[in-house]
Parts: C-alpha cells; structure tokens; sequence
C-alpha cells in the first residue's frame, strides 16, 4: 500500500479530572519507518502509544491503521485488526514462565488466525531473526534479561506486524544489554520492518533515523520530511 500504515490525525485525549494528555497530535508512519516517540516522563508518550495500539480511542481526532478508521471498528474486528497488523513490546518482555521461547512467540499468532501447524515454524523462523535460532526449547528462567527481551520482540513479529509498537524497550536494561537490544531493532529496520519506539532517553532517541518529540502532549519537533495529514 502506498498510504501511511499507520496515522494519528488531531487526536487529543482529556482523562476524567480534565488532564489533557494530548493536545491535537498528528503524526504519519510509512511502511518501513523507524522512529523515535520522544518526550520527558509526563509528556504523553504512553497516551499516544496507547492510541496508536488501538487500546484506547482519543477523545476527539482519528487513528488510522492500514487505512482503517479505528473508530469504525467494532471490539471484534478492533481485535483482529490489532492482532493481524500491530505488534507491541513492553519496557518488560511479559513471557509466559512454563513456555519455552518458542511456545512464548507462538502465543503472538494465537488471535491472528494462523492454523496450529504452522504456528512453530512461524515462531522458530521469528526467533532465528533475533538471533535466538539457538535458544528456542529454553525457558524464559533460562535466558538472559537481554535474550528475553529478544523472544519479546520474536512474539512482535511473528505476525508480520504493519507496525511494531515498542514501550521503553530497554529501559529495564543495563547499557551494554540495552545496546544489543537498540542493535537489534535498527537491524530489523534495516531489513524493512516498520517499528516506533517510545523513550524519555533522547541518546536513544538520536540513535533513529526519525524523531518525534513530544513535550506537554503536543508535537513539538518531527525530523521527518513527510508532513502528517492532520498538518496539512
Ligand atoms: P508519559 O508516558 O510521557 O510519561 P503519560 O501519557 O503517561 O506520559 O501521561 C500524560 C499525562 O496524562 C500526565 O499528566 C499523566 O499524569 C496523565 N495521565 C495519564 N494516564 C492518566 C489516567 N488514566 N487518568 C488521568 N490522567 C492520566
């Protein structure tokens, strides 16, 4: 498709007690895109992530995920669009203890429709693109905090996500870990996986090829060339 996978159109979000959190936020994702969400603790960061991951809707503005109009959507196909077309990573990998890496990357194809047989071979293959071809009978008390962190990533992209959603992917890394973890994701961007990262760490931040910065739930400064719809 030639439009933006993924499109943000003056959404503000007011919480109950009048906090807005968002203030008229436009932003594009093209396909293939890595980018910086960036903006101090309190700026709106994890509101937006939200939005764009179809697990709230704004209170006024649009959110768009391969052309569909989120709102539109009722919960069922809300779910099978979020399942079919978005992947999420957390600050935390969120495995499942009892499960092996494998079983753990699986479960992200579990909602998308993919018959069982095909469910391992999917997972193995996302793992061997992590660089896990090795661990993939482990459990999760068995790897690394890093290595974990990878089978996240894994269960992101089982599915060949339009989008990657990543919540402070490193931030309960120490920095050499950390650094694995930010080289992993520019090398997947590299081989054209579509991934947004939201940081309050502008060193990371600067490591990506686009950053948004956003301070106060407002867009502040966008490096990208392309100007979001909602600006136009
Ligand atoms: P960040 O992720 O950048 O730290 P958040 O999106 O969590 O920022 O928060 C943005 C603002 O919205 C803050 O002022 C925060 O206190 C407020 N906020 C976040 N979630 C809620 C909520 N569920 N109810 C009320 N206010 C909230």
């Amino acid at each position: 498709m030639t439009g933006p996978v993924l499109s943000v159109r003056a959404a503000s979000m007011r919480y109950p007690g009048g906090v807005v959190a968002l203030d008229r936020v436009s932003l594009d994702v093209a396909a293939g895109e890595l980018l910086a969400i960036v903006g101090p603790s309190g700026s709106g960061k994890s509101t937006l992530l939200h939005i764009m991951g179809t697990l709230d809707r704004p209170t006024s503005g649009a959110v768009l995920i391969e052309g569909h109009d989120v709102a539109a959507l009722g919960d069922r196909r809300l779910s099978a669009l979020r399942a079919r077309s978005l992947g999420f990573v957390f600050q935390r990998s969120h495995l499942t203890d009892g499960l092996t890496a494998a079983e753990n990357v699986a479960t992200g194809l579990l909602y998308a429709g993919v018959p069982r047989r095909h469910r391992q071979s999917r997972a193995l293959e996302a793992l061997g693109r992590v660089g896990l071809g090795h661990r993939t009978g482990h459990r999760p008390h068995q790897l690394s905090g890093g290595e974990r962190q990878r089978v996240a990533i894994a269960r992101a992209l089982v599915n060949d996500p339009a989008v990657v959603l990543a919540d402070e992917p490193t931030g309960a890394l120490d920095t050499a870990t950390g650094e694995a973890v930010l080289e992993l994701l520019l090398r997947l961007h590299a081989d054209g996986t579509t991934i947004a990262v939201i940081t309050h760490d502008r060193d990371i931040a600067a490591r990506l090829p686009r950053r948004v910065e956003i301070r106060d739930g407002r867009v502040v400064a966008d490096t990208s060339a392309v100007p979001a719809a909602g600006a136009r």
